[in-house]
């Protein structure tokens, strides 16, 4: 099967694989051996095919050896998969290697959010997912931040995060005129992976570098199911740190679940947005 393109799944659910062979594909296209990771993920035990595919399909490939035979990304999870501020620049240090210092470096941040996805005949239901003989809630961390009952720090700090830029996501996200309750969970998954590749974009720009740099700064949403999991690709952001200057793209969904809409093509999810472009560049 071809590789596809990285762009052209922005919104579509395809298979993990596929989408890590898009993203090895596009970094492998950028033409450099110097190439570091970082993966991102919730601490929940569902994201297992996520993290191996990543590893599989992309660390394998394209990572310098941690030791014979073993290649690695630096990884974070937690609950709610929130971008740990300095995690960055500590995978930028790891994997500057080598003496020459104009070998560009390329460091890929892939972030995964997640949701339960289930066929029922009822229709497509997120945010529980069948393990262990019982339904249980994935995401649950961002399910315990939706209910709104709980003082832990890691939902206070998700509420903080998405209420950037002073929009309160959480709210639209329990306004049931403006997001369908039925895809509630789905798009708060949506939105917390594109709030948090911001929030690694933010760190990106504010790091002091020394020879040229890309990150490549992929979201995307996790659907867990009892079937094999597939990815949601929501957008990626590409940052060039070079002598003379900055430039930024983003390739992908915005950060308001009030304006997703959300179809199937194929049996496959397919988010859009309805109002807004879903691409732009900056000159920084
Ligand atoms: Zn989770």
């Amino acid at each position: 099967m071809p590789l596809q393109n990285l762009d052209a799944m922005i919104g579509q659910e395809h298979d993990l694989d596929s989408v890590n062979d898009a993203l090895r594909r596009y970094v492998q296209l950028m033409g450099t051996r110097m190439i570091g990771a970082i993966q991102i993920t919730c601490s929940d035990e569902a994201e297992l095919e996520c993290l191996k595919s990543f590893h599989e399909r992309f660390c394998q490939y394209l990572l310098p050896d941690l030791k014979m035979f073993h290649r690695m990304a630096m990884n974070t999870a937690n609950l709610g998969a929130r971008y740990e501020r300095a995690s960055l620049w500590i995978t930028t240090q790891h994997f500057s290697t080598g003496d020459n210092p104009n070998q560009p470096l390329v460091i890929v941040a892939r972030i995964n959010s997640h949701v339960g996805k289930e066929n029922t005949p009822e229709g497509l239901r997120f945010g529980l997912l069948h393990r262990y003989g019982q339904e249980s809630t994935a995401c649950g961390a961002l399910n315990i931040l939706l209910q709104g009952q709980s003082n832990a720090e890691y939902i206070h700090e998700l509420e903080e995060q998405l209420r950037m830029d002073n929009l309160d996501r959480i709210a639209l996200l329990r306004d049931p005129n403006k997001v369908c309750p039925e895809y509630r969970s789905l798009y708060a998954a949506i939105t917390n992976a594109v709030i948090q590749s911001r929030r690694v974009l933010h760190d990106a720009e504010t790091l002091d570098l020394h020879r040229q740099t890309s990150f490549l700064i992929l979201a995307s949403v996790t659907l867990n199911s009892t079937a094999p999991d597939t990815d949601l690709v929501c957008g990626y952001h590409h940052l060039q740190v070079t002598p003379a200057g900055r430039q930024h793209t983003y390739h992908g969904l915005g950060d308001n679940p009030a304006r997703y809409q959300l179809t199937q093509r194929d049996g496959k999810l397919l988010v859009f947005e309805n109002q807004k472009s879903i691409s732009n560049t900056v000159n920084i």
